[in-house]
């Protein structure tokens, strides 16, 4: 199926008109932390479900079919594409609803019969370009474009967040018969994710099941990592609420493969502890190319207070079960990113004694990286739960944290730091 220019034109005006009425954009802070000024209130958003908007998939074919874009593949998202003339398209980036957090994800492939080097203007809907764009010729193996391809318009007059970046970016791309990608950050779709959790599962001591299912039926995969189902000490990790939160994955992979790895360290912490891993917490809002929410149209990390929601609802099943077979959840952590790394602990004014380890274990790991500082911002506010970390500890006594990459933290650092906090926190718990 193929639009012409004039069609996607015009569907795509009444897309946008059309979704300009749901209400503005809002930030919310505990991906935006404004210039790190602590980690204020969450407020309270209700997560029954919200209309989405499910973009068209399909090619958009230009230049006397010589030219096209598709985002017919999963991860993807395009909205529209003009043709300006001169070698020169327009693409469109809208979110799947408003209000929404400000990560305006984007993924396309190009290509063409008239291999030339070609321009490409990224716009958004009320919101700025986040991401530094990222190219691949498989789909896998990604890097960032290179600078002097790179042209922003309209920067930003502020010097944190959204209000830094710019209003568009022009890409200059070399496209040939075989399809580039272009994309927001690495693509980690639902089926990559599984791959990775096949590869390790060919452990003997890594089992993985399903624990639920999303709205349009996808799998959550849970990977379970435990030597002895009498080790009865429980961790729970969970990464990906948000789509495009790809450095929050990229950290939290190394992590756990540091603890399901070979050292002596790790051999030592399996005989003790059990670890319970939901590394794709969101597969409908990343295969869809979501900004944000899931199918339901709702921010995930605002329902562990209601759970509203098939993905929150399931996690909070398991856990209640593990508790009652005797489980006890020692360490919990949920895998983000936002502007820069940051921790969110929770205060041990409200967590006492019990929530320290999580301190030390921040401490001990920025001992050993001072190449990179990280904030901490704890938060002392237990109820309402609504976000998973303050669930983890009011409802299962873990204690927890959310654990935020920066989007553009150099990926060698994002494996070193998750195989650092790996190392750390089996040091910290394996102690007694
Ligand atoms: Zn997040």
């Amino acid at each position: 199926m193929r639009y012409t220019p004039i069609f996607s034109f015009f569907v795509l005006i009444a897309l946008i008109s059309c979704k300009n009425t749901a209400g503005p954009i809002t930030k919310e802070s505990t991906d935006a932390p404004s210039g790190y000024q602590g980690q204020g209130k969450n407020p309270i958003v209700p997560t029954v479900n919200k209309p989405v908007q499910k973009q068209w998939k399909g090619v958009w074919s230009f230049d006397n079919d010589t030219t096209y874009f598709t985002n017919d593949f999963d991860g993807a998202r395009l909205n529209g594409v003009a043709a300006d003339g001169n070698d020169h398209y327009t693409i469109w980036i809208t979110a799947e609803n408003t209000p929404i957090n400000v990560s305006p994800w984007y993924a396309f492939k190009v290509w063409t019969k008239n291999p030339r080097e070609i321009t490409i203007k990224l716009s958004y809907q009320d919101s700025r370009s986040r991401y530094y764009p990222k190219i691949s010729t498989d789909g896998i193996n990604f890097k960032p474009l290179d600078s002097t391809d790179f042209k922003a318009i309209n920067p930003g007059e502020g010097d944190f967040g959204i209000k830094a970046v710019p209003e568009f970016v022009e890409l200059k791309v070399r496209i040939d018969q075989e399809p580039t990608w272009i994309t927001a950050q690495e693509l980690y779709s639902s089926k990559r994710v599984k791959s990775w959790i096949d590869s390790l599962a060919t452990k003997p001591f890594v089992t993985s099941y399903e624990i639920g299912r999303t709205s349009e039926k996808r799998p959550l995969h849970l990977m379970e990592i435990s030597k002895d189902s009498t080790a009865k000490k429980a961790l729970m990790i969970i990464s990906r609420q948000h789509p495009p939160e790809v450095t929050g994955f990229i950290a939290m992979k190394s992590f756990i493969e540091t603890i399901a790895g070979e050292s002596a360290q790790a051999k030592k912490f399996r005989k003790s502890h059990s670890i319970f891993v939901v590394p794709l917490m969101n597969p409908d809002g990343v295969d869809n190319g979501h900004w944000r929410h899931n199918m339901g149209g709702v921010d995930l990390n605002r329902d562990w207070e209601n759970f509203n929601q098939p993905e929150t609802k399931s996690v909070r099943n398991f856990l209640n079960n593990k508790s009652s077979e005797g489980y006890e959840f020692v360490f919990g952590a949920d895998f983000h990113s936002t502007w820069d790394d940051i921790y969110y602990p929770l205060d041990t004014i409200a967590t006492g004694s019990k929530g320290k380890i999580v301190f030390d274990w921040i401490e001990n790991i920025s001992k050993r990286l001072p190449q990179k500082k990280s904030n901490v911002k704890p938060s002392g506010q237990l109820e309402p739960t609504m976000v998973s970390r303050t669930y983890f500890f009011v409802e299962h006594k873990m204690p927890s944290i959310v654990f935020e990459l920066g989007d553009d933290t150099p990926r060698d650092f994002l494996k070193l730091k998750g195989r650092v906090a790996a190392e750390e926190l089996m040091r910290l718990l394996d102690i007694d």
